[in-house]
């Protein structure tokens, strides 16, 4: 089969022919019809993380497509279903995090894309138990971004706390925020959206956003004192330090900020600003099976829509180096035919 292959850090994927991967017990082949670049895959190819994925390496965590095999033991799935493989390719299903509703925390968890190989590929295998399926009607290449930019910024959102009604701010509308802004909406939240690219602000706008703010002609976080008195959630999905710094610097007193973006950087919070606003900072990983049901749901209904690109797997290369650029608008899916 054809596939898009990191063989080592900051150099050019190499489209190749490799073996379609043997399946074991539990696990199910899928046919990729499409799969979207998130900007996690940059990272990935560029080994900008503490945590380095393995090498070589088949990126992808937005991988869906249809069934073709399933091997013993697939009960719930069968050939010519509709299924995504996320980033949360497997976990353990026995400790206190998986137990617990929690298994995006799970210690012995494999990531698609990361720590085993995923979609950029005309085949990708995984266990039955993990996949989620894809409700006909929908189109693989538009639902293809909901398996990572739509559960992670629903789930987010969700971590957040925030109420209907409640002003909640998106820094970063790339692939993750142009989605992120659109569960807001459909959440009942009052939307800022902040990007430093006019164009993604424009998108933002047709897309449903309330407010938005150009971060690098104004400073976000007074912008939105003025306007709005504060928001009650920032949800941070830049790739820059600069954007999580404002992001805490918008949110109200007892509001939240939301990490998601991956950034190699810390994030230096003031401790008598935290303490006496009773600030919250989390943590927020992908989102569970059931966050990523829920998530294409919304999509299935047409509460939320994915503006894409779609481009050949061997266009890769040019993809990647578009997004650290910071030339795409929306998210790009590469297609499998
Ligand atoms: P992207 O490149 O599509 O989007 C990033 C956006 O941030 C762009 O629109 C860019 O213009 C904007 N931006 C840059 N500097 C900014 C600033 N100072 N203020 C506001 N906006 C700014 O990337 P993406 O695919 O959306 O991924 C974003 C990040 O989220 C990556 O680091 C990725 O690894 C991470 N991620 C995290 C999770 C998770 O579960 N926590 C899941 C998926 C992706
Ligand atoms: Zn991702
Ligand atoms: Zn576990």
């Amino acid at each position: 089969m054809k596939a898009a292959v990191v063989n080592g850090f900051n150099q050019e994927l190499e489209i190749k022919e490799v073996p379609i991967p043997e399946l074991a017990y539990g696990e199910i082949l899928v046919k990729i019809k499409a799969c979207g670049v998130c900007h996690t895959d940059l990272h990935a190819a560029n080994g900008d993380w503490p945590v380095k994925p393995k090498l070589p390496l088949i990126p992808g965590h937005e991988g869906v497509g249809i069934i073709e095999k399933v091997a013993e033991g697939v009960t719930s799935l069968k050939v010519g279903d509709r299924v995504g493989i996320p980033w949360l390719y497997s976990a353990c299903g026995e400790c206190e995090y998986c137990l617990t509703g929690r298994e995006t925390l799970c210690p012995d968890q494999l990531n698609a894309g990361y720590s085993i190989d995923g979609g950029y590929a005309e085949y990708c295998k995984a266990p039955a138990n993990y996949v989620v399926k894809v409700p006909e009607g929908l189109d693989f290449a538009e639902v293809s971004p909901i398996f990572c930019a739509g559960v992670t910024t629903y789930k987010a959102l969700k971590v957040s706390e925030a109420k209907p009604g409640d002003w909640v701010a998106i820094y970063g509308i790339g692939g993750l925020g142009h989605v992120a802004l659109q569960y807001a909406k459909a959440m009942g939240f009052n939307v800022i959206a902040v990007d430093i690219q006019d164009d993604k602000l424009e998108l933002a706008k047709e897309l449903g956003a309330d407010i938005t703010v150009n971060g690098l002609k104004n400073d976000p976080a007074q912008d939105i004192f003025d306007k709005v008195g504060g928001v009650q959630a920032a949800i941070s999905v830049a790739v820059t330090q600069k954007a999580f710094e404002q992001a805490y610097s918008s949110v109200k007193r007892g509001g939240t900020l939301v990490v998601v973006g991956l950034p190699n950087a810390d994030l230096p919070i003031p401790i008598f600003n935290t303490v006496l606003n009773g600030v919250t900072v989390k943590g927020s990983i992908v989102g569970t099976r059931k966050d990523l049901q829920e998530a294409v749901e919304f999509a299935a209904q047409g509460k939320v829509r994915t503006n894409i690109e779609t481009q050949p797997l061997d266009n890769i290369n040019e993809v990647l180096h578009r997004l650290e650029k910071g030339q795409i608008n929306g998210r790009v899916v590469l297609t499998m035919e």
